[in-house]
């Protein structure tokens, strides 16, 4: 029996996880500027989290949840995304309470689970980083959220970023508009999908998202959300353009954007980037928007929300492409290279006593002579070989070399146990 990996999932191995937690450092740094804080919610929530917030008529509801019952005969699902879960755990741990400095700001890093096709940058398991943004409706909010999107692609090394941004207005906009929608796309209706015929009453716009080629022939014509919002919808887009311009910050209006999730309202967007790693033309790598009746929905106060959400797989292909520098591979300090049996206490106990002073240390286990382990020195690159032999035994003293110098030394052994840091002065 041969184990395989299931379908969809990948390993992360040593090498590659380095480029992970230069993203996750990075995205942590530039959080931090912005005051969010992270937050770690379970893998699993109950089904009704995501069927309550994502919508009954979308994808992931319908087509991608993992969901199951467990032992107990509850319902149960791995998350399919982040959002959901952030926002059950605001409303039942009161983070809009008097104590919580507003707003509430939060990201999230992890594992993300669809039932989907894979391929390229399209996995079952997946990582998200995710940002979230509680308790204000100001536009300067939602245009915080999209220059932090921005700043932390460009912190990733990637700026030929699109971003296009839409509004879906407020529930007035959108029950006027999603009616308009209904009247253009009901003579059609023999010649939609499937799926675009069940949505076309229960949720229209989602067909505006559709990726079968019989919908999105009728996009192109669809009425435009931007000509039925009301006063207040509009005075709110119009601010959040303002502001984006004020920071500089370009942008394209795709009016016929809605999102893959159903809660959103007023403003959306989307980063896009144009590169040959994920298939041709844009694709989108950042998504987000406002959602003020999320945590409504899920048992909380009137309390709005923006946030995004990017996909570690995509962002990780990208950055490989477009050549990003990965800071170098960590090396390893120093190599102790014991001769013979004698010396098998003492190399421990110095590799022990290097860490103990914070120096990255190894040594032989696999009973290698001499030149084998120097060797291995060399190719894990140890900026300081150290070696422990008769002669050193007896003499209580270890031999250490500069790698890239060449300078060389023999120092008393307990001068390397305590005071590593003053024995390499001297030959550095
Ligand atoms: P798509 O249209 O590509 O299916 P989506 O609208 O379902 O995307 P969101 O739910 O907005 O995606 O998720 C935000 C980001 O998460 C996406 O832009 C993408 O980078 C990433 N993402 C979504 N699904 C997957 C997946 N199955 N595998 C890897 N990354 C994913
Ligand atoms: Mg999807």
């Amino acid at each position: 029996m041969r184990y395989q990996r299931p379908k969809g999932t990948a390993d992360i191995l040593p090498g590659e996880s380095q480029h992970w937690q230069y993203v996750e450092a990075v995205a942590r740094q530039v959080f931090k500027k912005y005051r969010f804080e992270e937050i770690r919610t379970p893998l699993f929530e109950n089904f009704e989290v995501f069927s309550r917030t994502s919508g009954d008529t979308s994808d992931i509801v319908t087509k991608e949840m993992y969901d199951f019952k467990d032992k107990g005969d509850r319902h149960i699902s791995l998350r399919p995304e982040g959002t959901a879960g952030v926002v059950r755990a605001f409303v039942e741990n009161k983070l809009y309470g008097p104590e919580v400095q507003k707003p509430f700001k939060t990201y999230y890093m992890g594992q993300m689970y669809r039932y989907e096709r894979p391929q390229s940058g399209r996995q079952r398991e997946f990582h998200q980083i995710g940002v979230e943004a509680f308790g204000s409706d100001e536009p300067a909010l939602d245009v915080e959220v999209i220059a932090m999107g921005r700043d932390l692609f460009k912190h990733f090394g990637i700026d030929n970023l699109r971003l296009a941004i839409n509004t879906l207005g407020d529930k007035e906009s959108r029950d006027s508009y999603r009616q308009a929608l209904i009247d253009y796309l009901e003579p059609h209706y023999d010649e939609l999908s499937e799926d675009s015929q069940v949505r076309l009453h229960k949720n229209p716009l989602r067909v505006l998202d559709s990726k079968d080629e019989k919908d999105k022939k009728f996009v192109a014509d669809a009425p435009s959300i931007l000509d039925y919002l009301t006063p207040a919808a509009q005075a709110h887009f119009d601010q959040v353009k303002s502001l984006l311009t004020a920071l500089g910050i370009d942008y394209v209006v795709d009016s016929t954007m809605v999102r893959g999730l159903d809660y959103y309202n007023h403003t959306i967007f989307e980063f896009m980037v144009d590169s040959k790693a994920l298939g041709h033309g844009y694709t989108t790598v950042c998504a987000g928007g406002r959602y003020n009746g999320l945590v409504e929905e899920l048992g909380g106060p009137e309390v709005s929300g923006v946030g995004f959400g990017l996909g570690m797989e995509r962002l990780i292909l990208l950055m490989e492409a477009e050549g990003v520098q990965f800071p170098e591979e960590h090396h390893l300090d120093a190599y102790v290279v014991g001769i013979g049996d004698e010396a098998n206490a003492t190399t421990l106990q110095v590799v022990q006593a290097l860490r103990s002073q914070d120096y990255s240390a190894d040594r032989d286990y696999l009973a290698r002579k001499p030149k084998a382990q120097f060797k291995t020195a060399d190719r894990l690159s140890a900026a300081y070989t150290l070696t422990v032999g008769e002669a050193e035994l007896a003499a209580k003293t270890i031999h250490v070399k500069n790698m890239a110098s060449g300078n060389e030394v023999t120092a008393p052994l307990a001068d390397v146990m305590t005071h590593f840091a003053e024995v390499i002065s001297n030959i550095d």
